[in-house]
């Protein structure tokens, strides 16, 4: 049995019971294998085995109290994964499915993806099952500062350097930056995607979102094509969701349905983008409500058993979650004619539909490349603390243009070289695992 196999079927029975874990192991190694086994130094030194053990992992109580005087508790997690290249650096994400399971997959993407970023930073994540959804603004507050009560002695500039995810945006790094300031008595840059007044990036809200689409830009120009006249269809309708469905419009794209947990909305016309950023980021309300504004919309519920996939288009970005584009979704866009897919989430392929475009010669660029911009932007406001200097927007979004052309270049020149072009999952994990590979070589076994 090959070393790759051995590792991952090992990794698969030491951790049970954690299938979004053993889902992007098994894409991971499966993919470097041929790489990997082709280095027998890697098994002499064990790196596949330190790789998939995580360094650290921290899980504790979140006690606080909500608006009823009543106690509730939540669990929080901290995988401070691999730190060879790096500090810990990664997202935080507050939502109700979270568990070790999600936040260790997470924690091993990032780890891969932050190598893409060709930037000192290491691979973490962290989160809670916490649901800030009808929860008011004190309870909200009340739970970031009981978070980072415990999450601050874990952290620190040079050590561990949390960011937003799914269900933490400015208000909540806001309160739990204002927490840690408090602790610690300092001003240190513990926490990325800060508010502009006390040391955040300008460029950094919209960096994912951006990034996705300037990488999946890059991926059609080089096969002789565009966004121009495109039509796009990106699910979810959060910060990832909002700021790439800016960027396509202004490349001259057509963004046609956008979604949330609830539903979908079709606008033939193309998407109000006006109307959304309201509702979502003023009103924090539904997805359903943009009929209201657009009464020529469509709004699919979902369940319904019609996904927002069913929708005819040209490129396809899925920026809500992970595992939300299926094998029967992945067939009915290649069947309507989509020619690329760019993962703004991470994982929202599932193994079998990612199989289906590669089969199907549909450009496919995975969330680890695609979505690096978030924590390469992340790593731009830290360099910005350490000079105490602001960059201006145009400066952030050029160095992060510059940066996604190069992980492309990165991931199609490593998939050239494997013998599969154009196969940039394989790039991706290649490329990403050969630097930090590398440095765990460089500094024994540690
Ligand atoms: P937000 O919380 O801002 O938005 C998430 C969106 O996805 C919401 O519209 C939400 O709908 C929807 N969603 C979440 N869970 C589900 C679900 N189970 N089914 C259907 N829809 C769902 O998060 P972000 O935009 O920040 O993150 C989106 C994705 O991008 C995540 O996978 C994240 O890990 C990834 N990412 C984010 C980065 C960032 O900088 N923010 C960086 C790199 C990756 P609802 O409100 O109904 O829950």
């Amino acid at each position: 049995m090959s070393y790759t196999k051995r590792v991952l079927e090992q990794t698969i029975a030491k951790n049970p019971g954690e299938p979004e874990f053993q889902q992007a192991m098994t894409e991971i190694l499966t993919t470097i294998a041929p790489y990997v086994d082709s280095h027998p130094e890697y098994e002499k030194a064990g790196i596949l085995e330190r790789l998939v053990e995580p360094e650290r992992v921290i899980m504790f109580r979140i006690p606080w109290v909500d608006d009823e005087g009543k106690v509730q508790v939540n669990r929080g997690y901290r995988v401070q994964y691999n730190s060879a290249i790096g500090p810990y650096k990664g997202g935080i994400r507050f939502h109700p499915s979270v568990n070790l399971s999600v936040i260790k997959f997470l924690g091993f993407e990032q780890i891969l993806k932050n190598s893409l970023t060709g930037l000192p930073i290491g691979g973490g994540k962290g989160g809670t099952d916490f649901d800030p959804k009808g929860k008011s603004d004190n309870e909200v507050m009340a739970f970031c500062q009981s978070f980072m009560t415990e999450l601050q002695r874990h952290i620190g500039a040079d050590t561990d350097v949390p960011a937003g995810d799914i269900g933490v945006g400015a208000r909540e790094i806001g309160y739990m930056y204002g927490q840690y300031k408090r602790i610690a008595n300092n001003f240190e840059s513990i926490l990325t995607g800060k508010g502009l007044t006390y040391g955040g990036s300008l460029a950094r809200k919209e960096a994912t979102g951006y990034g996705l689409v300037y990488l999946t830009d890059e991926m059609l120009r080089q096969h002789g094509k565009s966004f121009k006249g495109a039509s796009v269809v990106v699910s979810g309708s959060g910060n990832v969701a909002i700021y790439a469905t800016q960027k396509v419009q202004s490349l001259g794209g057509k963004v046609v349905a956008l979604s949330d947990s609830g539903g979908f909305v079709y606008d033939s016309e193309g998407i109000d983008l006006a109307a959304v950023r309201e509702i979502k980021e003023v009103k924090r309300g539904r997805i359903s409500e943009y009929v209201n504004y657009r009464p020529n919309a469509v709004y699919t519920e979902s369940g319904s058993g019609k996904t927002i996939w069913s929708v005819k288009c040209d490129v396809a970005l899925p920026c809500a979650t992970q595992n939300e584009l299926h094998e029967a979704d992945a067939k009915l866009l290649v069947q309507n004619g989509c020619i690329a897919v760019g993962e703004g989430a991470n994982m929202p392929t599932t193994l079998e539909a990612t199989e289906i475009f590669l089969k199907g010669g549909v450009l496919f660029a995975p969330g680890k490349a695609a979505n690096a911009g978030g924590v390469a932007t992340s790593a731009l406001e830290m360099t910005q603390n350490s000079m105490r200097l602001s960059w201006s927007f145009e400066e952030v979004d050029e160095k992060l243009k510059g940066i996604m052309v190069s992980i492309y270049n990165n991931i199609a020149s490593a998939a050239k070289e494997a013998g599969h072009e154009d196969n940039f999952v394989m790039g991706a994990n290649i490329a990403g695992f050969k630097k930090v590979a590398e440095t765990m070589m460089a500094l024994g076994v540690v």
